[in-house]
């Protein structure tokens, strides 16, 4: 059956500017605007954002660093970090980008909706408590992921990261929490080149991190039994109250920066996996994040199969062929994983 989803969209994610030849620009939201104005009036539940407050920032950030943050108001275009260009208003996308994260957990905790998308800029998942990185000023789903387990005591979030980089800011925030387990699939040979698979957690969280380098030559199918293998025990182990996704589509074979091969399909195969799955932790909501993603077309159609599939799926699972490859490497993870016991058999 398909689900209530709920987004956030809004036009001052464009104001974020980067400068022309920047991949992490405005025309990123604009493809996705323009194909859910094509394909899903009326179809999905609008939440308009609203900013964090201080006091949710300051649970992931330093104040030192938001206070450098705000300072860059209505300056031109400047740098935070090499890769990190800002505007005069990318303060207050950022802010609004974290306080949409906010929201949306709050939308899926008042049954509002069942699952939530927020269609933001900038992204999050490479920023640190004190240091903007990967294009990345706050790091949404971490501070979102805080808030939950703060205001609504669930204890157990898992949080799945498909961008083809590694979120080494979530990865490095929760590393040592049990209340988050945070499984990331990326290319090591990408920035910012973390995530070994020998990295389980910190010693009040061994096996809580679950850190999966992919090689690029995975298929669609691939991917989708990768994720079937990990998620199925993990979901039932783990029983968490909450699944956010690090959603980046940056791993699509049309991406100007992943060097990954994989397709729309994919995404909508994981999307489908994560309705079915969740059941056997009693159906807990689905948060989905915009992370990178640059070829704006790709960004769009990706985006569409992940929301047609919330709301019309789970369509049926079709057969998979695995390839040699990705059976070595589900393997290796469990075997890795295996004496932690957070995996369930
Ligand atoms: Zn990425």
């Amino acid at each position: 059956m398909g689900l209530k989803v709920g987004i956030t969209r809004d036009e001052r994610f464009l104001e974020h500017k980067t400068g022309h030849f920047h991949p992490e620009h405005p025309k990123r939201l604009e493809a996705i605007c323009r194909m859910l104005d094509r394909q899903f009036t009326d179809r999905l539940i609008s939440i308009p954002p609203e900013p964090a407050t201080l006091e949710q920032m300051e649970r992931i950030h330093s104040p030192a660093y938001i206070k450098r943050i705000l300072k860059t108001a209505d300056q031109r275009i400047t740098s935070l970090a090499p890769d990190t260009p800002i505007s005069a208003d990318s303060y207050m996308a950022a802010w609004l980008a974290a306080g949409s994260c906010v929201k949306g957990v709050d939308s899926l905790m008042s049954g509002v909706c069942d699952a939530f998308f927020a269609l933001v800029r900038p992204p999050g998942h490479h920023a640190e408590p004190a240091r903007a990185s990967g294009f990345c000023l706050f790091n949404n789903i971490a501070i979102a992921a805080k808030y939950a387990l703060d205001r609504y005591d669930l204890g157990r979030i898992l949080v799945i990261d498909w961008d083809i980089h590694h979120g080494n800011g979530i990865h490095d925030i929760f590393y040592d929490s049990p209340e988050v387990l945070y499984f990331s699939t990326h290319d090591p040979l990408l920035f910012p080149y973390s995530g070994e698979l020998a990295q389980t957690g910190g010693d009040k969280a061994k096996g809580y991190t679950v850190n999966v380098p992919i090689p690029r030559e995975l298929t669609d199918d691939d991917m989708i039994f990768l994720y079937q293998e990990i998620l199925r025990p993990l979901i039932k182990g783990y029983q968490p109250r909450l699944i956010m996704v690090a959603a980046g589509f940056d791993a699509h074979i049309d991406d100007p920066i992943g060097r990954s091969r994989l397709t729309e399909t994919a995404f909508q195969g994981i999307t489908r996996l994560l309705m079915t799955l969740r059941h056997s932790a009693g159906d807990p909501p689905l948060f989905f994040s915009l992370e990178g993603g640059y070829s704006p077309r790709a960004l769009a159609d990706s985006v569409q199969a992940v929301l047609t599939e919330l709301i019309d799926g789970p369509t049926a699972s079709p057969e998979l062929s695995p390839s040699e490859t990705v059976l070595a490497l589900v393997a290796q993870v469990q075997s890795i994983h295996a004496s932690y016991g957070v995996f369930h058999d």
